[in-house]
């Protein structure tokens, strides 16, 4: 199947009101350009440098996610024209996402990532960690970074039950802070979560961003 059939397949079985990003790492510039032509604007890159020399050499249309773990020292390079982090999890990158917006004028969207997964890893808040930075309250001091939702990976299982209790979980913690924190803030409405082997269960769970690369692209 081309890239093409395999979007216009994926439209079929994601809602409307749910937004895909197409997460293009380690795929190349005309990989990408079919999905482009395919009339995919949303892309998804985990590697600063690798989407700093994308965004440079394709269409200034494209609005280009950052989905990876993000290095404070590169934040510079993505300020300029990141539309979406969905990886801010720490007071630290938070700072400097703050500088960068205001360097370059703008104010940058992000979600603050949560770990919800079994797996060990090192990014992402924890539930505790997370409610904590937001009743703290620092961030409101931040004009320049727009907290605008959460983003959550599920463990790698083939357990659905537990898949599915995980995306729930992300999913209530999202229904608690905004009750707690946005209540009035139109902006906080984003949960990022579901991928290629479990995007069904995502949007089961309220999902309203599914981060699909091996389904549209293959594997990497
Ligand atoms: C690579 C990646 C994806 C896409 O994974 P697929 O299984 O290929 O769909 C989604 N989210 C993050 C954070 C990733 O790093």
């Amino acid at each position: 199947m081309s890239i093409r059939s395999k979007i216009e397949a994926l439209k079929e079985t994601v809602p409307s009101n749910v937004k895909i990003v197409a997460v293009s790492k380690f795929h190349s510039n005309e990989e990408i350009m079919e999905a482009y032509n395919a009339g995919q604007r949303l892309f998804g890159e985990s590697r600063v440098q690798e989407l700093v020399q994308k965004q440079q050499e394709l269409p200034k249309d494209i609005e280009w996610h950052f989905i990876g773990n993000l290095q404070r020292n590169k934040v510079k390079q993505i300020a300029p024209f990141v539309t979406l982090i969905h990886s801010l999890d720490s007071e630290r990158l938070m700072r400097e996402i703050e500088k960068q917006g205001c360097a370059n004028n703008r104010v940058i969207p992000c979600l603050l990532q949560i770990h919800i997964a079994d797996e060990d890893t090192k990014s992402g808040f924890s539930p505790e960690e997370c409610r904590k930075f937001l009743s703290e309250g620092r961030w409101r001091e931040c004009r320049h970074v727009k907290i605008s939702g959460l983003m959550g990976m599920a463990t790698f299982t083939e357990d659905e039950k537990k898949v599915k209790n995980e995306f729930d979980k992300l999913k209530s913690l999202f229904d608690e802070f905004k009750d707690l924190h946005f209540k009035d803030d139109a902006d906080f409405k984003e949960v990022s979560m579901g991928m290629t082997g479990d995007y069904p269960l995502a949007i089961e769970s309220g999902s309203t961003i599914v981060r699909i690369g091996t389904l549209i692209f293959g594997s990497r």
